[in-house]
């Protein structure tokens, strides 16, 4: 009783052998009783674990899983966006602020120069662009910072 088949008898109860190599164990195993009875162990292992039932996922599960792997993707997308033209809309804010700082500084020279003379409309379209700055960039801090909360939320 030479060469026992021991390693072989979990791919031999799987019948994962090549014909030749099944056809040695099958001999081995009609003239050793150790193998055969190891083997008759695996053979209902093999067996036990094909009558196990195999989950199958309900086509509504598979559906709503894809849906919402769709959904955040695209939610996702969207911040990243979102974040994008936030981040815009503040530097534009705050560039149109420092725009503001420096015309009012020429204006201050220029009024210096020229005390008499009215300024009239000038004025007021200078102290709009200069409220359009401030509001611009209020807003979008604001946004920004609900975007951020409701994200901190989310996740
Ligand atoms: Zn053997």
């Amino acid at each position: 009783m030479s060469g026992h088949v021991t390693d072989r008898l979990a791919l031999a109860a799987a019948e994962a052998l090549d014909p030749g190599e099944q056809r040695r164990v099958d001999a081995h195993l009609r003239e050793c009783p150790d193998c055969a009875a190891q083997a008759e162990q695996w053979r209902r292992l093999g067996d036990g674990l094909r009558d196990l039932p195999t989950p199958v996922p309900s086509p509504g599960l598979l559906a709503r899983t894809r849906a919402t792997i769709e959904r955040r993707q695209a939610e996702r997308e969207e911040q990243t966006w979102n974040r994008a033209a936030l981040g815009f809309l503040i530097v534009f804010g705050w560039t149109l602020t420092g725009v503001a700082w420096l015309l009012l500084e020429l204006l201050v020279g220029e009024l210096a120069l020229r005390f008499e003379r009215p300024l009239g409309p000038t004025i007021i379209w200078f102290g709009a662009y200069l409220v359009a700055g401030w509001v611009a960039a209020a807003a979008a801090t604001v946004l920004l910072g609900r975007r951020t909360h409701e994200e901190g939320r989310l996740a």
